[in-house]
């Protein structure tokens, strides 16, 4: 890549061996690299001239060379749980969301890997606004940045975050390169140092780039199920009809037994009434899960307008976690959080000017699907 005066390279989002390439294309020595990963990531600095351990010249020419920019925080909102909400606009007037879930003994950033989706999960509020365009791994690692450094840090810890998950707008492998980037620095002990079990990619299963991913990182894994057949599954998560479930399963097998990885995958499953939530699906799920290494989360539906889906009653929830439980998986409600901030993935964007010009897109499938039982008519 080249840079010039018009066109500065953005070093932010920059893996420190690729950084260390750059620096000896400019005549500079590899091992600055390290020092300017730690400048940005660990101490927050975005200023070459404050980094005052590398020579005057190299930060004059670092100037003129680069730049570290990160996007502009367009909206910030804290819920009465703690739950922090960002919006960003991006540098061409995009916008993205990002989330913190602090827990008592971990802080969990939600972050976004593209401007929308193109997958068309028909529960997802992210899928009503479209695809736009993949995140730059600069704007990927902008998000944990800008989290680091608003978030006060609690006792006992050197930072607010402790835990990222790849859970807000978009999917994480139909942006592989600039994913993997960003997860190198999360994983860097010069830039973030967080273990790999701290870092969750979660995927609606694109098969081949799930095989790809196991070949260059193990970071912890999180599969979006929602459905126990290919029929259901079809229909809620529409790329299962490209990648079936077997097809999903044995990739996620694949992932979980290379190299000297033991941990498990977790699948999520969005709690849909009348759809998905019945006694029979929790039976098809545990036979079609019986051999999988795996936790299952949970997810009571998050309404959000216009969407043809009601979440289940808390009875029914947990009526379909004990026959989990039952069977012997680990299974985890996720509760919701942040209700009064729009904390819900896909939510906030839409309430800051529109400037990509294109109004949202109607749910489509609606036609296809059952009504849910308990649905308003
Ligand atoms: N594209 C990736 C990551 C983003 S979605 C994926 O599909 O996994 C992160 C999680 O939130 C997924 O499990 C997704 O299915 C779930 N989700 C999306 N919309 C939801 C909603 N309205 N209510 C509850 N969970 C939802």
């Amino acid at each position: 890549m080249s840079a010039s005066l018009a066109n500065p390279l953005n070093l932010l989002g920059m893996p420190r061996q690729r950084l260390a390439r750059q620096f000896e294309q400019w005549g500079e020595r590899g091992f600055r690299a390290t020092q300017l990963v730690k400048w940005i990531h660990q101490r927050g600095e975005t200023d070459f001239a404050a980094m005052t351990d590398l020579s005057k010249a190299l930060r004059e020419r670092l100037g003129e060379l680069a730049t570290i920019t990160l996007p502009e925080i367009a909206l910030e909102r804290s819920a009465e749980d703690g739950t922090v909400k960002w919006v960003l606009r991006l540098a061409d007037g995009n916008a993205i969301e990002t989330v913190f879930i602090p827990e008592d003994d971990r802080g969990t950033l939600c972050i976004s890997s593209q401007v929308g989706c193109a997958l068309d999960c028909t529960f997802c509020s992210t899928a009503q606004q479209g695809f736009n365009r993949n995140l730059s791994a600069h704007e990927i690692i902008a998000q944990l940045w800008l989290a680091n450094n608003r978030l006060p840090v609690p006792e006992g810890r050197s930072r607010a975050v402790t835990n990222v998950v790849f859970m807000g707008m978009g999917e994480p492998l139909a942006n592989f390169d600039a994913v993997v980037d960003a997860i190198d620095l999360m994983l860097d002990d010069n830039g973030y140092g967080l273990s790999k079990r701290r870092v969750t990619l979660s995927t609606s299963g694109l098969v081949p780039a799930l095989d790809r991913l196991g070949a260059v990182t193990d970071v912890a894994l999180a599969v979006s199920l929602h459905a126990p057949t290919d029929e259901l599954r079809n229909r809620l998560v529409p790329i299962n009809r490209k990648y079936p479930i077997h097809a999903l399963l044995d990739a996620c097998r694949r992932y979980t037994r290379d190299g000297a990885r033991h941990h498990r995958v977790t699948f999520e499953y969005v709690l849909l009434a009348g759809i998905n939530d019945q006694p029979e699906h929790a039976r098809q799920l545990i036979a079609l899960l019986r051999d999988v290494p795996c936790k299952i989360n949970l997810i009571p539906f998050n309404p959000f307008p216009g969407s043809p889906f009601v979440r289940p009653s808390m009875n029914a929830v947990r009526a379909f976690e004990r026959l989990l439980d039952d069977a012997g998986f680990v299974t985890i409600i996720r509760r919701t959080r942040g209700d009064d901030i729009d904390a819900a993935c896909g939510q906030l964007v839409g309430q800051v000017a529109d400037r990509s010009g294109r109004g949202p897109r109607m749910i489509r499938l609606h036609a296809e699907l059952p009504r849910p039982t308990g649905a308003p008519v």
